[in-house]
C-alpha cells in the first residue's frame, strides 16, 4: 500500500512525509523542487527505504502518469503549489499553472487509475485536496470560517487555490471519484521557508536587520504548528468521509504584530542583544500588501467531532519550540535563504 504526497519536500507536505515515514508507510514524494523545495526537508527519514522520490512538475501530464501506473497509490495527498501570496501578486501566472492546471493533471491521472482498479482498492482509493482558509476571503473582528462558508479568494494565491478546490469537487460529484479537501490557517514550525512571517522574522533579527511588517500589523491570521496540520490531514485520509471539506485549525488567532512581539520577547530570553535592547526595536511597519484580508479564523469542530482530531501544540508552546529550531539548525536555514531574496515581507 503506497501513498503518493505531492510538493512532500516543501514544509507542509514534508512534515507529511517525516510522520507518514515514521509510521513505517511506504511514501512517493513527486516534487519539482522549485526555489520553496528542499530535498534537506527529508533526507534524514528513520525509514529510507519506504520512500521515494520523483522530482517531476505536477503539470508534466506523461510523467504523473508514468508514476500513478507505476507506483498504483492507494491515495494522493495534494500539496504541491506554489505557495506565497506576494508572489502571486507580483505573477499570477505560474499560480494558475501549478495550481490550477497541475491539480487538474493529478485529477485526471487519479480518475483513470481509479477506474483501472477493482474491487476494495476501487472502493479504497482517495484523492485529498490540500488547501487554505484564504479562500474564504476575509472576515470581519467576529465570525468563523466553517465548511458552509462561501469562496471569496482575495489573492491570485487564494484564487488559484480556490479553482482546484473546485476542481476536485467536480471530480467527485461528476465522475464518483473519491474527493477530499482540507482548509487550514497559517501554519508555523520548523523547515519553513524564510520568506514566511516567523522565520523571516527570527532570521532578520538574529542578522540585526528590520522585521517589516505590513501596515499596522492588525491582521489577524490563526495559526496552526505544522504537525498537528500534518496529523489532520492523516485523519482525514484515514477518517474523513469521501466527498466532504474540512477545516483545521487550533484556534490559535493572532494579529500579526502581536506574534511579531511574542517571536522578539522569545528571542529576547533565548539570545540576548549585546546592547540589552529587545528584539522589537528592529519593527518597521511598511505600505500594506494590496487586498490584504483583515483576518481569517477557523471553527474546526467538524474535523474534531468526525475525526477525532486535536492540536497537540499550544501556541506559546509551539512557537518557542520551533524558534530554538531555527536557532539549532542555522545550516538548514543558510541554504535555504540562499535560494531567495529575504528581501521580501512573508504573511503567508
Ligand atoms: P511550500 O511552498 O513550502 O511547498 C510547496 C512544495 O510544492 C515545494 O516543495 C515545491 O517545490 C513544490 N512544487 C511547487 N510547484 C510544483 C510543481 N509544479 N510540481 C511539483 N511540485 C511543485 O508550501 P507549503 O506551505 O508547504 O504548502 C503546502 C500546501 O498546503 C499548499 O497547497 C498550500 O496551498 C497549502 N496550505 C499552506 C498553508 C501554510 O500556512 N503554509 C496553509 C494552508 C494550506
Amino acid at each position: 500500500m503506497t501513498v503518493i504526497v505531492t510538493g512532500g519536500a516543501g514544509f507542509i507536505g514534508s512534515a507529511l512525509v517525516r510522520r507518514l515515514n515514521a509510521q513505517k508507510r511506504r511514501v512517493v514524494t513527486i516534487d519539482k523542487l522549485t526555489y520553496a523545495g528542499n530535498p534537506d526537508n527529508i533526507a534524514a527519514l528513520p525509514h529510507p527505504e519506504l520512500h521515494s522520490f520523483e522530482q517531476v512538475d505536477i503539470c508534466d501530464r506523461a510523467a504523473i502518469k508514468r508514476i500513478y501506473a507505476g507506483v498504483k497509490p492507494q491515495a494522493v495527498y495534494h500539496l504541491a503549489a506554489e505557495s506565497h501570496v506576494d508572489r502571486s501578486i507580483d505573477s499570477p501566472a505560474p499560480f494558475i499553472e501549478t495550481n490550477v492546471n497541475g491539480s487538474l493533471v493529478l485529477l485526471e491521472a487519479a480518475l483513470d487509475h481509479w477506474r483501472g482498479l477493482d474491487g476494495i482498492a476501487k472502493g479504497q482509493f482517495r484523492h485529498l485536496q490540500v488547501s487554505t482558509d484564504e479562500v474564504y476571503g476575509e472576515l470581519g473582528d467576529t465570525g468563523y470560517f466553517d465548511e458552509n462558508s462561501s469562496y471569496k479568494p482575495n489573492s491570485p494565491y487564494a484564487a488559484s487555490k480556490a479553482a482546484s478546490d473546485h476542481l476536485a469537487r467536480a471530480f467527485g460529484r461528476t465522475y464518483g471519484l473519491s474527493v477530499m479537501v482540507t482548509n487550514c490557517g497559517n501554519n508555523y514550525g520548523p523547515y519553513q521557508f524564510p520568506e514566511k512571517l516567523i522565520p523571516l522574522t527570527v532570521l532578520n533579527a538574529l542578522e540585526g536587520k528590520t522585521l517589516p511588517i505590513y501596515g499596522k500589523g492588525e491582521q489577524v491570521r490563526d495559526w496552526i504548528h505544522v504537525e498537528d496540520h500534518a496529523a489532520a490531514l492523516q485523519m482525514a485520509m484515514e477518517k474523513g468521509r469521501s466527498g466532504e471539506t474540512y477545516l483545521i485549525g487550533s484556534r490559535g488567532e493572532q494579529r500579526n504584530i502581536d506574534l511579531v512581539h511574542k517571536l522578539c520577547a522569545v528571542l529576547d530570553g533565548l539570545v540576548p542583544r549585546q546592547d540589552g535592547k529587545s528584539y522589537a526595536t528592529q519593527i518597521a511597519f511598511v505600505t500594506d500588501r494590496p487586498g490584504h484580508d483583515a483576518r481569517y479564523a477557523i471553527d474546526p469542530s467538524k474535523a474534531e467531532r468526525e475525526l477525532g482530531w486535536k492540536p497537540g501544540h499550544t501556541l506559546e508552546a509551539g512557537l518557542k519550540a520551533t524558534i530554538q529550531w531555527y536557532l539549532d539548525n542555522s545550516a538548514w536555514c543558510r541554504r535555504a535563504g540562499q535560494a531567495y531574496d529575504r528581501g521580501r515581507i512573508g504573511l503567508g
